[in-house]
């Protein structure tokens, strides 16, 4: 895939990269060790002063780095500019915690002395998509570095620019000797730089082929991985809920990101007393969706990110509607250039429908109508992903059963799911393993050691 900035609402080609070179990388290498031995022996107090600069550059430079990633995937540039406020957001939350969270923990045994000191592994790979282009990154960055660990960044390669301002901006921040740096490079280099000894660990935020392949090369050569992979997020309608707010959140929920996010709400499964009524608002709010020039403020969808994925999107509609589906709303392309897709409504999907369980990577929703809480359980599970799921319902005994039962890496009651760098995220099943954010977050990529002292 050609490294370059395609802008995706107009088919134009804005810029484009040369890979780097072997030399290069290995140049990058070799100061991403270098570096490593500087930011492991910084306190955490001077790692900290530089991530909060980096969390005040991000915030100062917002609108010019939202403008970047709506040009390279097309997110609408309201949305990629709150993006970056929430990088700063965990820049600050990091820069503040990082201390607390790995400070030596003291345990009772019955050695004189016994706790556990967490310590950086060294250089990490991240392999990162496009879909939050500085998100997905940062939430990687402000714990690893924090841990005293450095990072290499091989991003999407349709979304260069984004990779280089990330990479400027910590240098800009303080973290000035390489502590993060961009590599420049196709996939397929991916396996031999994670083989390299001076690599210690992974994480990958994509498909499940990449992660498989990650994982894999990973364990071959017995590191450290943490995947965060699709999604096909249930959202499940009671008949308790809010049914206003329940559709308002619903059609959000679909089309965030234009769609393309891995905790989207990707299958409706609500409660067949109150399906029909779901069913006419939430094809109304869909089609009255302002479709358009993500640089434009008031758009709520802007286009796909590459023409690709509007080819699959529009196949799996296709097969489903093939296999039985009931078209709503929707189900074609819009507009003469760009990667524009309608927003579309599926419903009567049969299990046999891409639309049943696959994930959906677009402004698609599929609706189900169930019997029950069991029912919607059951359903909410028949997929091989994990990730997140959202539950409507004012019935606390309910909720808990949602809780309980939900196979996924987090379940939100009366809200859409969404990161937050309190809190972790990940996913469970084919939706990956590992976690970010929050305390957990930053113990992913640490040697958690064992001291014990017998007598002294
Ligand atoms: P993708 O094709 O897997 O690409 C992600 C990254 O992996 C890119 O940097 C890509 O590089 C690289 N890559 C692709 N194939 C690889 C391979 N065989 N070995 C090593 N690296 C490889 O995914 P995407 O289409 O960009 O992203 C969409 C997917 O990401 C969706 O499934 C979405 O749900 C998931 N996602 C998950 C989360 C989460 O937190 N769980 C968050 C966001 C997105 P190139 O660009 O050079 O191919």
């Amino acid at each position: 895939m050609a490294i370059a900035t395609i802008n995706p609402a107009t088919g134009e080609t804005l810029k484009t990269f040369d890979a780097f070179s072997a030399d290069e990388i290995e140049r990058r290498l070799r100061r991403a060790v270098d570096a490593f031995v500087v930011n492991r022996r910084r306190s955490f107090a001077d790692r900290a002063q530089r991530m909060k600069r980096a969390g005040e550059l991000l915030e100062a430079r917002k609108s010019e780095y939202g403008r970047v990633m709506t040009l390279e995937m097309g997110k609408p540039v309201k949305a990629a500019v709150a993006e970056v406020e929430k990088c700063a957001r965990v820049c600050a939350y990091y820069a503040e915690n990082a201390e607390r969270f790995l400070a030596d923990e003291h345990v009772q045994t019955d050695a004189q002395e016994s706790f556990i000191r967490y310590q950086p592994l060294g250089p990490v790979l991240a392999v990162m998509p496009w879909n939050f282009p500085f998100w997905q990154v940062f939430r990687f960055v402000a714990p690893a570095l924090m841990a005293g660990n450095v990072g290499l960044l091989k991003h999407a390669s349709n979304v260069p620019q984004s990779a280089l301002a990330i990479e400027e901006v910590m240098r800009d921040a303080g973290y000035d000797q390489g502590e993060m740096q961009t590599l420049l490079i196709g996939a397929e280099l991916v396996s031999k730089i994670l083989q390299d000894e001076r690599v210690k660990a992974a994480t990958l935020t994509g498909s499940e082929p990449a992660g498989a392949s990650v994982a894999s090369t990973a364990a071959k050569v017995i590191k450290k991985s943490v995947l965060e992979l699709g999604g096909s997020d249930p959202f499940v309608v009671m008949p308790s809920a809010d049914l206003e707010e329940a559709v308002t959140i619903a059609v959000k929920a679909r089309v965030v990101n234009n769609g393309q996010s891995c905790i989207a709400a990707k299958r409706f499964i609500v409660h067949e007393s109150i399906a029909g009524e779901f069913e006419t608002r939430f094809v109304r709010a869909m089609e009255s969706l302002k479709v358009g020039d993500p640089l434009d403020e008031s758009t709520d969808l802007g286009p796909l990110a590459m023409p690709q994925i509007v080819e699959d999107l529009d196949e799996q509609v296709r097969a489903s509607v093939a296999a039985g589906a009931r078209l709503l709303t929707g189900g074609h392309r819009l507009g003469e250039r760009g990667n524009f897709y309608a927003p579309t409504v599926l419903a009567d999907i049969p299990e046999s429908a891409p639309a049943y369980a696959q994930e959906t990577f677009g402004p698609v929703a599929s609706l189900f109508r169930v019997k029950d809480a069991d029912d919607a359980i059951r359903l909410a599970n028949a997929t091989l992903f994990g990730l997140g799921a959202s539950v409507w319902t004012r019935d606390r005994k309910e909720a808990d059963r949602f809780i309980d039962r939900i196979e996924s890496g987090q379940v939100f009651v009366n809200a859409m799911v969404a990161s937050d760098p309190r809190v972790p995220f990940g996913g469970v099943k084919h939706s990956g393993f590992g976690r970010e954010l929050g305390v957990h977050g930053i113990r992913e990529f640490v040697n958690i050691k064992t001291i014990w002292i017998a007598k002294m």
